[in-house]
């Protein structure tokens, strides 16, 4: 075993009680704890230390050295309990604000201690307060030092920056004493200057100047993104295709009928989709495009004639969707498009009846049918096609690396592969998420369709909100109340769905005929829920975001978000996609209790911006990517300090350097090493396949 993966145990300092907090943090052995990086953002530098009088009261986040006075504990008004200590040095005095959890951290504040203090500094009725409070004893038992540049790193409760700190340092010695082998091939490092792996590991937890952290940083940076590009790339050869493309003929007869018996004619958006769909189709590289379309833009119109295309070919296609009630309502849809052509069309999910299943099966391996429309089921292994030619996936970005080769592997050549999807991603990240891509993008929306209109309350406004639901429900409409998913409610004080729904049930909607539908819900419930929905049975449900993808009820007029804050611009933009189907005026409220201006006005953006691009391009600038992209949705690992949208160059690089690197045995060799050695599941997983 290397040094690196011993337990953490062996380190002086660590006993029983703190393995078990390491372990909250996923920190079982050394090499876990000197990749456990600090704050990027929030190392503290001794040098701008200052002193009481020194503090600007802007508001901003500085670094003072003190003595405490007096600690008291008092109780908010809400009953929460916080505590007040008062600090002074030659030249003042401030009072630091401890709440939650912290307030028994500050109980370690016995008068006359010295302590360095980094906090959120404004002024006070009689002294500066300080809030956003970090602090650090001064003394030998605590044994830190002032010197040098401090990280800080997120914590949970039972651990403290000083025991971090010591620990990483004792981990330090370890790795000067025995050598921290290479990530990095050699050629790489020396290419772009990057500190060696050790003097990376030492400056990013205590860096011996701000200018080497910041080689720390890059070096990390590129780390990450060489890795993330080397599994993909891994991953890519793993699932190469050498296999034949199919050609498609030009388009026929039944192209021509579904366009002819579509409801409508394609926008122009539609049109040169269309174009290049059908063009990729019908040349012998397998088609590997990306149609974005805003929700509601018309894709699945584009799905069916791609599909059809393939069976006026004599193939088969599939749709596979990431919930049963979207593919149940593709199923509806293509059957409308489909009808009168004799085309068999069968749906699969996990609820379909063995018996059915067993036919249905059987027809597909025969070849008679010749569309299948679906779920994950159609990933299983005993799914299998007579002549699978295209497949289409909707809503991409809920299936993960590894599922969409599953699918595309059930063909003794290649199929062509058409992913929708209604999230817009940039060029660059398309690329390193699907590998080479074409891009489709459908700007715009089929005409005469109504505007939603968007409007944002702050909650003292709710008895107005619901009261407008109730009147929209006794002029014969329906509506959604959209909360926050249950994980993302756990821990926090937000009202979670169950207790929305209960409130709502006792009160509002007492006399109305409603549901809670949320994802914790068996299949065939929520299919039942959504069945009496549409049809009429059922006038209000009280979700989460489970109704964020697909479902179709025209008569659903209204939306309700609570605690809209939660939520990203272009997600509510996705959500208020369900209403507004119909001939009626929709509306979408927005409602939150975050009184803050800047909430505000970031959902108020939605009232009057309706281009599901644009905002996700605000909710860039907002929140920024890493909120935005979950790598882990697309089965990739999480980054800790390299930003795809941020570091776009590097990740070019990378990609570049990462297929010399594999194509060399040697360094190959090198970098499998590292990953399945130094580094946690985070990389093993795209690695491994
Ligand atoms: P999405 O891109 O969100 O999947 P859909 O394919 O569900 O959108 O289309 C939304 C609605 O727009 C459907 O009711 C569909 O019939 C309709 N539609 C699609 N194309 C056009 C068009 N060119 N003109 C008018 N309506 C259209
Ligand atoms: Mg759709």
């Amino acid at each position: 075993m290397k040094w690196w993966q011993e337990s953490i145990n062996t380190l002086k300092g660590i006993g029983p009680k703190r393995v078990e907090a390491f372990a909250r943090l996923n920190i079982q052995t050394i090499g876990d704890l000197l990749n456990f990086y600090p704050r990027l953002d929030s190392y503290i530098d001794n040098s701008k230390i200052l002193t009481i009088k020194e503090l600007a009261t802007d508001g901003s986040l500085q670094l003072f050295k003190a003595t405490t006075l007096r600690a008291v504990e008092r109780y908010s008004a809400g009953g929460k309990r916080y505590a007040m200590v008062t600090v002074r040095d030659e030249t003042g005095y401030a009072t630091l604000f401890l709440f939650g959890a912290q307030t028994y951290v500050a109980r370690q504040l016995k008068p006359d201690l010295e302590i360095l203090i980094r906090g959120r500094v404004k002024p006070g009725r009689s002294t500066k307060t300080v809030s956003e409070v970090m602090f650090q004893i001064l003394d030998a038992k605590h044994g830190d030092t002032l010197q040098g540049i401090q990280p800080v790193y997120n914590l949970t409760e039972s651990l403290t920056q000083t025991v971090l700190r010591q620990s990483v340092r004792r981990a330090l010695e370890l790795a000067v004493k025995l050598g921290s082998p290479e990530t990095i091939p050699e050629p790489l490092v020396k290419k772009y200057g990057f500190l060696n792996r050790l003097a990376c590991l030492q400056n990013i937890h205590f860096p011996e100047s701000m200018a080497l952290l910041a080689a720390a940083k890059r070096r990390l940076i590129y780390e990450e993104l060489f890795l993330l590009q080397c599994g993909l790339l891994l991953n890519r050869e793993h699932n190469h295709d050498d296999r034949a493309g199919i050609k498609h003929g030009p388009d026929g007869k039944l192209v021509a009928a579904l366009l002819r018996g579509f409801p409508f004619k394609l926008t122009a958006a539609q049109a040169k989709a269309w174009r290049e769909i059908s063009d990729d189709m019908e040349g012998r590289q397998p088609m590997h495009r990306l149609l974005q379309g805003d929700v509601g833009s018309g894709k699945t119109a584009l799905a069916a004639l791609a599909l059809a295309k393939t069976v006026e070919n004599g193939f088969q296609g599939c749709l596979m969707a990431p919930t049963s009630i979207l593919a149940h309502q593709h199923l509806e849809t293509l059957q409308a498009f489909f009808k009168d052509t004799g085309v068999q069309l069968a749906l699969l999910t996990s609820a379909t009846k063995a018996a059915e299943r067993e036919q249905l099966l059987n027809d597909l391996a025969a070849g008679s049918l010749q569309i299948l429309i679906g779920t994950h089921a159609l990933l299983q292994e005993d799914v299998q096609f007579a002549h699978l030619a295209l497949v289409v996936t909707d809503e991409q970005h809920r299936f993960g690396v590894n599922q969409r080769a599953a699918l595309v592997n059930k063909s003794g050549y290649a199929p062509d592969t058409l992913v929708m999807t209604a999230t817009p991603i940039p060029r660059t990240l398309a690329l390193t998420v699907y590998g080479d891509v074409d891009l489709s993008i459908m700007k715009g929306m089929p005409p005469g369709r109504k505007q939603v209109r968007t409007l944002c309350y702050t909650g003292e406004m709710r008895d107005k909100v619901y009261a407008g639901l109730v009147r929209q429900v006794r002029a014969g409409r329906q509506a959604y109340v959209v909360c926050p998913s249950i994980e993302e409610v756990e821990g926090s004080d937000l009202a979670s769905v169950n207790d929305v729904f209960i409130h709502l049930k006792r009160t509002w909607l007492k006399d109305i005929p409603c549901a809670l539908l949320h994802g914790k819900l068996k299949n065939s419930e929520k299919e039942a829920i959504m069945t009496a929905f549409a049809a009429g049975d059922l006038k209000v449900l009280v979700t989460t975001t489970v109704i964020e993808v697909g479902v179709n009820v025209p008569n659903a007029t209204l939306m309700i978000v609570e605690n809209a804050d939660r939520f990203g611009l272009a997600q509510i933009h996705q959500l208020r996609g369900r209403v507004g189907r119909g001939e009626q005026q929709s509306f979408c409220v927005l409602v939150t209790d975050n009184q803050a201006p800047e909430a505000l006005a970031r959902l108020n953006v939605l009232h009057s911006c309706s281009d599901g691009f644009e905002l996700s391009e605000k909710d860039l600038e907002l929140r920024g990517a890493g909120q935005l992209f979950g790598l882990r949705q697309h089965g990739l690992p999480d980054l800790y300090v390299a930003d795809i949208l941020r570091d776009t160059d590097v990740l070019v690089a990378c990609r570049k350097d990462a297929q010399k690197v594999l194509a060399d045995p040697q360094l190959r060799a090198q970098v499998l090493t590292a990953v399945e050695n130094q580094f946690d599941e985070r990389f093993a997983n795209i690695f491994k396949n």
